[in-house]
């Protein structure tokens, strides 16, 4: 039957806890690492009945290392050691012992005594019905291609021999996968996936800190799965991942990961098939297709009654106004266009718990949906269950699920913005025309271990694209950015990737108790004449060195009045192709957030080449701050 499994190495902690994860995540199968079994101190049957009892069954021992093409006397230690996996296997009920091809300086590589030698072990396996797969590893001494695996199988010719095919040494071989259809499905011991960053590396370091569940990286996995599938392979699909991140994350988050990713990718290959007029696998439970994302509707602000007027006047004076006051809580509206920014001062729940950990800062963002009910339905069905906040009589009930570092992702309705007067009293008109029309995109800041969970989640659940990660310097390192799309564009969430050391983000993170929203970014027609207003009305933006205009008008061919209006205003610049990008940073509000402005002409870039002189700039702006407390009143 196809299903899904997860192997043991893909998650942290002890084998008990790797179980229970793999369980509440929804999988019914599993491939034990031996490693899980040796540092687990009970007995084989009582790992037997512990998966029994969790409903899980454990499909493969693996790996055998080392055994094929070796010379005597290695070779006849080789079958002892197998014989004593075999008696390890009936004790723990599994049928399919894996064996990944030979890594061992000695091995003879000669390809009729390898396949003899998996012949005979195959044969003695028989005598007591189990079976064997095998797998060839991309670093593999004589075999690393899945070709090599499939011929040596084939020249094997056992019935209960049979290939292991993984994505992961596949793609960092460049194996051709077509071909790969061509196995009959039988002779298919084990399908196992796993993706990976698209990034030059050696095939074993990548294995190693890279591997990451079907989605996160940038390999066709879902191709995969799909030829091997036309195979008639009706075995599980199990996840093998080997990443560091991984076992240090809690080993409940990343199995509902792999089993969110295999959802998603499941559902990926019905669509094909679907369209191939073929029968779905129906691998996945039926998921409502993601709704369409129309933007953002609102972002909320918490803080205290002590630090919102600082907030409010930062606001005003980036053309916000306060248009509305909600009707049972503490709570304002300011718009601007189309842009709604609430401010939550309650002195009790989820804000102002919020609140107490984060201090000043954005605890929740409202998306937009065509259909917010089947977008919700979806988020349920991929393990993220809904939050409803204590409302007031007749106030709007807007589902939300947890967001980055448990803030709020609402979903609300498209082109439905009476739900306000619902909630809000508006004072006069709820219109305030300005220059600012619309949120840009929203940047969050995620620890590296979390940065995967991330983008399975705005892609999975909400059907996001995920663009290929991009470097950036810092006075104090780099970081690593990727920027998430709503499906038609509308919605940008550029993601920072802390790596450790004191770059801003990893700052950023530490000064914030966790990730969140750093920089919202909001966009205008005419963004000298904005600032020109802005500076008047008291805003303070970033410092911008003036070797910086200097080496703008190195590079391009800009005017110089240009420059010099650029250089007066603190304005960057960037071009790509025929397009023109200006932009401007707000001071950070208490080390925590700040607002750029931007005016795109033609361009839909992010201006990262400008990133580092604002990191510089906002470095040189804390180290200003001779004391920086986190004042929580
Ligand atoms: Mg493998």
């Amino acid at each position: 039957m196809l299903r899904f499994s997860i192997a043991t190495v893909s998650m942290g902690g002890t084998l008990e806890v790797k179980l229970a994860a793999a369980a509440r995540a929804g999988f019914r199968a599993i491939e034990l690492f031996e490693n899980d079994l040796t540092f687990f101190s009970g007995k084989p049957r009582e790992v037997r009945a512990m998966a029994q009892d969790l409903g899980l069954d454990i499909i493969a021992l693996q790996p055998l290392r080392d055994f094929e093409g070796m010379p005597e006397p290695m070779r006849v230690r080789n079958f002892e050691r197998a014989q004593r996996k075999f008696d390890l296997m009936e004790d723990l009920g599994v049928r399919l012992l894996c064996i990944c091809s030979n890594v061992h300086e000695e091995s003879l590589g000669d390809p009729e005594r390898s396949a003899a030698d998996l012949a005979e072990l195959a044969d003695l396996a028989a005598r007591r019905a189990l079976h064997i797969g095998f797998e060839a590893l991309a670093w593999g001494r004589h075999v690393h291609d899945w070709m090599q695996a499939w011929d040596l199988v084939r020249r094997a010719d056992q019935p209960n021999l049979g290939v292991v095919l993984d994505s992961f040494h596949v793609f960092a071989r460049k194996n051709p996968i077509e071909g790969i259809a061509q196995i009959p499905g039988d002779r298919i011991a084990l399908m196992q996936v796993a993706d990976a960053p698209g990034i030059l590396m050696d095939p074993l370091s990548l294995s190693r800190h890279h591997r990451c569940f079907p989605g996160q990286g940038d390999w066709p996995v879902t191709d995969f799965v799909d030829y091997a599938t036309q195979t008639g392979y009706n075995g599980p699909i199990s996840l093998e991942i080997f990443n560091d991140q991984f076992r240090g994350a809690p080993a409940v988050a990343i199995a509902l990961d792999g089993m969110r990713a295999l959802q998603v990718c499941g559902e990926e290959l019905d669509q094909r098939r679907q369209a191939r007029k073929l029968a779905p696998l129906a691998l996945s439970r039926s998921l409502p297709k993601p709704a369409k994302v129309g933007g953002v509707e609102f972002i909320e602000f918490v803080t205290s009654t002590s630090h919102s007027p600082r907030l409010v006047a930062e606001l005003e004076g980036l053309g916000f106004r306060r248009v509305a006051r909600h009707r049972s809580k503490d709570v304002d509206l300011l718009r601007q266009n189309d842009v709604n920014i609430v401010i939550n001062r309650e002195q009790d729940g989820f804000g102002h718990s919020f609140y107490l950990v984060h201090g000043t800062s954005v605890c929740a963002v409202a998306l937009r949906f065509d259909d917010p009910e089947r977008a919700i339905d979806r988020a349920n069905a991929l393990g993220a269950p809904s939050y409803f906040g204590r409302i007031g009589p007749g106030e709007a009930l807007i589902p939300a699920v947890a967001g980055v570092e448990n803030s709020l992702l609402y979903f609300m309705k498209d082109g439905q913005h009476a739900t306000w007067e619902k909630d809000f009293i508006f004072f006069d008109t709820p219109s305030n025309p300005g220059p600012l029309t619309r949120i840009d995109h929203l940047n969050n800041m995620v620890q590296r271990s979390e940065f995967l969970s991330w983008v399975t989640f705005y892609k999975g659940v909400l059907g996001f694209t995920v663009e290929p990660q991009v470097e950036l310097a810092d006075p104090h390192g780099a970081f690593y950015s990727r920027v998430l799309r709503s499906s038609e564009g509308v919605v940008r969430i550029p993601i920072n990737i802390a790596d450790g050391g004191s770059t801003a983000v990893s700052r950023f993170i530490e000064s914030f108790g966790g990730g969140g929203v750093q920089q919202i970014a909001l966009s205008t027609d005419d963004l000298f004449g904005f600032v020109e207003k802005a500076r008047a009305s008291g805003v303070a933006f970033l410092e911008i060195p003036d070797n910086y205009y200097a080496d703008l008008s190195a590079r391009y061919d800009l005017s110089a009045d240009l420059i010099e209006r650029m250089r007066d205003l603190g304005v960057l610049y960037d071009r790509h192709k025929d397009g023109e990008f200006f932009h401007i940073y707000t001071r950070m509000f208490d080390q925590r957030f700040f607002f750029e402005i931007l005016e795109r002409r033609n361009y839909d870039l992010f201006g990262a080449a400008n990133t580092p002189v604002r990191l510089a700039a906002q470095a040189v702006e804390q180290d200003e701050m001779v004391r920086f407390k986190l004042d929580f009143d």
